[in-house]
């Protein structure tokens, strides 16, 4: 367990010469460069008065928690906000009117990028920061990974249906989460509307907004009409002050991926949001398995930036590969200190993913067979899909469709075409291949066909859904 003195300043928000200084007091030499170890490191911390967390793995993944912010260090960030509900109910739209309430940046009709998360500066100049992908999948996949990212969570019910299996469901993610709830009650242009019945519906689960005698915030709001924006973000900021969040704009940065994807032109491409610290453009970072220089910094209107603070989503170019959503990004002092990172991560999800690799070999139709024969007791599945965010939305969703005879087993969830290497794979462990409005290479098909691996084309989840389950339960139709 050692620590460059040069990565303790930075985690510390301190100058060299001053950790030097402190080091000399304890006796120890040291020059920038030289590393220390985790016990020497500590009492420096301390000397410092931060207090240190000690992280498992030793210094490999000591991250950013090795060091916590002094009080005084931080200041106020804007919230993040996750908006949740059932299918239909305005979620998307919901997105798209608060996109439109910005005013900084971006003249009017001008092309607004999707990067899978964007803020909104009011005229107050209160900022904040919406996740733009809907839905409670993604939201999982990223706590899956570890990632808590979301601060708030909107919850929209439309006014004209009340609550659905998804409003359900949404709550109990937010709630799994730790996460607030602010109402949208949306809709409410509807001649059919009846906001009364969601705010009593919802009594049941546990919410009961002001009106009820709760505390949770509620908000009629039209995103259609563009009604009602301004109370709700109104709410979004009286609940983030209650949150009482801080960050430390001044020292490295660390973060969430929020997607990612292979672009042809750029190579891989990720959104990430900042959480900490301040996010340079010639930073070195490690996010996931990979790692990599950031050659560029766009901003959700697709402008260059060259720092990123607290609550700022941004793209960033010049990582190694993809990484998968949710996983935390940090920069690091140097390009050997990434490698060595990234390189200790991918031996260990090898060493994972080999593990768990050793099935039975057969063609889609035996494996059909052994289920109706009670003999298999898994479907392997291998998902490409065009980005990062559907990939991880697929693979959540399949892996709650065993039951308790046949489990549902994800190999693999990436993104790009489908190439001969996974078709190798899905053959080693008689996998279905699930392409997510992606081709399989021209080399892959013919490998499939030789090899009798399904291939399954989707541009719908829930048609992926419907078909693994029917695959659990061993009545799939033949495969042409
Ligand atoms: P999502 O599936 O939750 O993302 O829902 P969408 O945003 O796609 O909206 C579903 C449908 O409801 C679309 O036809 C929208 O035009 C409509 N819609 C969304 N918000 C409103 C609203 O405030 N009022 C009315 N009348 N329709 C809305």
């Amino acid at each position: 367990e050692t620590i460059t003195v040069q990565e303790l300043a930075n985690r510390m928000a301190a100058r060299v010469p001053e950790v030097v200084k402190s080091l000399m007091k304890l006796g120890v030499m040291a020059t920038a460069t030289q590393t220390i170890d985790a016990d020497t490191a500590e009492l420096v911390v301390g000397e410092f008065g931060h207090k240190s967390k000690r992280v498992s793995e030793a210094d490999i993944e000591i991250g950013l928690e090795g060091v916590q912010d002094r009080p005084e260090d931080l200041t106020p960030r804007p919230p993040v906000v996750t908006i949740m509900g059932h299918v239909d109910h305005g979620k998307t739209s919901l997105l798209d009117a608060l996109r439109a309430t910005n005013v900084a940046g971006g003249e009017a009709g001008g092309i607004t990028q999707h990067i899978g998360a964007y803020q909104v500066t009011l005229e107050s100049g209160a900022k904040m920061t919406f996740i733009d992908t809907p839905g409670h999948e993604a939201f999982t996949a990223m706590r899956a990974r570890g990632a808590s990212v979301t601060d708030i969570v909107v919850l929209v019910v439309a006014a004209d249906d009340g609550v659905m299996p998804q409003t359900i469901e949404a709550i109990r993610h937010a709630k799994a989460a730790n996460a607030p709830i602010i109402v949208a009650i949306n809709k409410i242009d509807r001649p059919d509307a009846n906001p009364t019945r969601v705010r009593t519906e919802l009594l049941q689960y546990d919410i009961a907004v002001e009106e009820m005698g709760g505390e949770t915030q509620d908000v009629e709001v039209s995103a259609l009409k563009r009604e009602g924006l301004d109370r709700l973000q109104e709410a979004i900021l009286l609940q983030a002050e209650l949150l009482d969040l801080k960050a430390n704009t001044n020292r490295s940065a660390e973060g969430a991926v929020i997607e990612a994807r292979l672009d042809r032109g750029r190579g891989p491409v990720a959104t990430v949001l900042v959480q900490n610290g301040t996010l340079r453009q010639g930073d070195m970072v490690v996010a996931g398995t990979e790692q990599g220089r950031v050659r560029a910094m766009l901003d959700d209107q697709g402008k260059p930036v060259i720092a990123a603070g607290p609550s700022v989503p941004v793209e960033i170019l010049g990582l190694s590969g993809v990484p998968s959503a949710g996983e935390a990004f940090v920069v690091v002092e140097d390009e050997g200190r990434a490698r060595e990172i990234a390189e200790f991560r991918q031996r260990r999800q090898r060493d994972s993913s080999a593990a768990a690799g050793a099935a039975a070999r057969g063609t889609l139709d035996q494996m059909l067979a052994r289920i109706q024969a009670g003999e298999q007791k898994e479907v392997a599945v291998l998902i490409k899909a065009d980005v990062q965010g559907s990939a991880e939305a697929i693979q959540a969703t399949v892996q709650k469709l065993g039951n308790d005879e046949v489990r549902v087993r994800v190999l693999l969830a990436g993104v790009g075409q489908i190439t001969e290497s996974d078709i190798q794979l899905a053959r080693a462990s008689s996998a279905v291949v699930i392409a997510f409005n992606v081709r399989a290479n021209a080399q892959a098909r013919q490998l499939a066909t030789r090899e009798a691996v399904d291939i399954r084309y989707y541009s719908i989840i829930y048609q992926v859904a419907d078909d693994i389950e029917t695959l659990v339960k061993g009545k799939l139709a033949p495969v042409h």
